[in-house]
């Protein structure tokens, strides 16, 4: 009753002539609700359509700014949680937690700029053999940060023009982690893997061109230095026509990383010279011969092979050291997502409580140390030892709902498993 005389007064406001609803055109007779404009008129059913619009439009603008919610931390935060999923490797989770914290006060320094003082970028270089934790370590951080991440792999990029990939398809891939999302990939970090391998090849500047080392190195320095770049939205110079999307690698965060096998002999032939003249900063007798990675310095960088130009854009450099045995053993039951606690989920999951004895933790160390794979080996070991049971558990009803892998029945799997391969997995 009370909306029929609602209807009525509405519509009698409008003007003269058939009433129907300016949107879907119901006439006024086929709708509950018409209310009257300036202009025109709208229907019960075209508001409930239009709400549903309005709101989930709202809704995924909040999802946005949450997912865009940035967790700024303080270094001693960034590296209690470093320390929850790396082991060791106290120097560098330091000198990262402080690069990282800096790098964010100087974007919201920059969004914020009043001031004259700019705050240079703080790209990181991490040197230290495969399988130490470089890649870990990056990828740790943006998970925190909650900023997109993606990582290159720097032997792949050829200068433009040449066989392989362009330099910036490295931000192809940053875009796509970032569901193409400009803004948001803008703020990313961009982890390139094995950056020794485009160090320049010999001591003089290239007679021939070099174009996948001292070449690729030229054209990276306009992605770290902070410029807008075109990157090609698929990679690859497949769609030659395809738009390009304009980034601006200002606020990207680039950590490289690289192994730089050999540099410990540049770093020693450094330290052997200085340490006679009056500038040493080590004494000759203090030099710690094994673990010379620590002294590592931009001009250890120069001498293995990488332009003065790029070293300057990567301002913050740290070293990972070589992994001992107590620190594989660490990292193989402690961290967050360490292997064993993996293990021993997979199989809670099928009901069955898992326990690995002593020794056949210290075998897989061991085997790990013997084929030289840092951390990385660890896997791969585990899963020779693990996979048939893995295959028949699942299968068998009789199973017990405790295991225990002992020693007996590790070896037992190694000594079937083809360990060879582990030398290239
Ligand atoms: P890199 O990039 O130095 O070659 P990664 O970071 O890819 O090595 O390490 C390979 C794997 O080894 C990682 O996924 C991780 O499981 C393990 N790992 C390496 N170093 C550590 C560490 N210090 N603490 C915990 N896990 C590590």
């Amino acid at each position: 009753m009370y909306l029929r005389t609602f209807v009525a007064q509405i519509t009698i406001m409008a003007k003269a002539g058939p009433i129907v609803c300016s949107f879907c055109g119901r006439d006024k007779k086929e709708v509950k609700v018409l209310i009257a404009g300036v202009t025109g008129h709208i229907c019960d059913m075209c508001i409930s359509q239009a709400f549903k619009i309005v709101s989930e439009e709202a809704g995924a603008q909040g999802n946005q700014q949450v997912k865009h919610a940035l967790n700024v931390l303080k270094p001693h935060a960034i590296k209690q949680h470093l320390d929850e999923y790396i082991i060791g490797q106290d120097e560098a989770k330091k000198i990262l937690s402080v690069a990282v914290y800096n790098h964010f006060k100087r974007i919201s320094h920059v969004n914020s700029a009043k001031e004259d003082i700019e705050i240079d970028k703080s790209n990181v270089i991490l040197v230290g053999e495969t399988g130490t934790g470089k890649t870990l370590m990056a990828r740790t951080i943006a998970k925190l940060l909650n900023v997109p991440f993606c990582i290159a792999d720097a032997t792949v990029l050829t200068e433009a023009g040449y066989v392989g990939e362009d330099v910036e398809n490295v931000l192809t891939r940053l875009l796509q982690a970032a569901d193409y999302d400009v803004a948001n990939a803008e703020r990313g970090i961009v982890f390139i893997d094995e950056i020794d391998k485009i160090a320049r090849k010999g001591d003089n500047p290239s007679i021939t061109r070099d174009v996948s080392g001292e070449g690729v190195q030229q054209a990276m320095l306009k992605l770290l230095e902070g410029s807008i770049v075109n990157v090609p939205p698929q990679g690859g110079r497949k769609h030659p026509d395809a738009k390009m999307i304009q980034v601006n690698t200002k606020n990207i965060l680039f950590i490289c990383g690289g192994a730089f096998d050999g540099i410990d002999k540049k770093i020693a032939q450094r330290l052997n010279t200085q340490a006679v003249g009056y500038s040493a900063s080590v004494a000759k007798d203090e030099i710690d011969k094994s673990n010379l990675l620590q002294y590592v310095s931009p001009q250890d960088l120069k001498s293995f092979g990488l332009i003065p130009e790029l070293i300057g854009r990567l301002p913050v450099l740290t070293y990972l050291k070589p992994l001992d045995k107590a620190t594989l053993r660490s990292i193989l039951t402690e961290p967050k997502n360490a292997l064993i606690k993996q293990y021993q989920f997979l199989f809670k999951m099928e009901g069955i409580t898992l326990e690995f004895d002593e020794e056949v933790l210290n075998l897989i160390v061991d085997k790990a140390l013997e084929f030289k794979l840092g951390a990385r080996g660890l896997r791969g070991i585990c899963e020779s030892i693990m996979v048939d049971f893995m295959f028949d558990a699942p299968s068998d009803e009789k199973v017990s709902k405790k295991l225990t892998i002992t020693l007996e029945y590790a070896l037992d799997k190694l000594k079937n498993a083809r360990l060879t391969q582990l030398q290239v997995a």
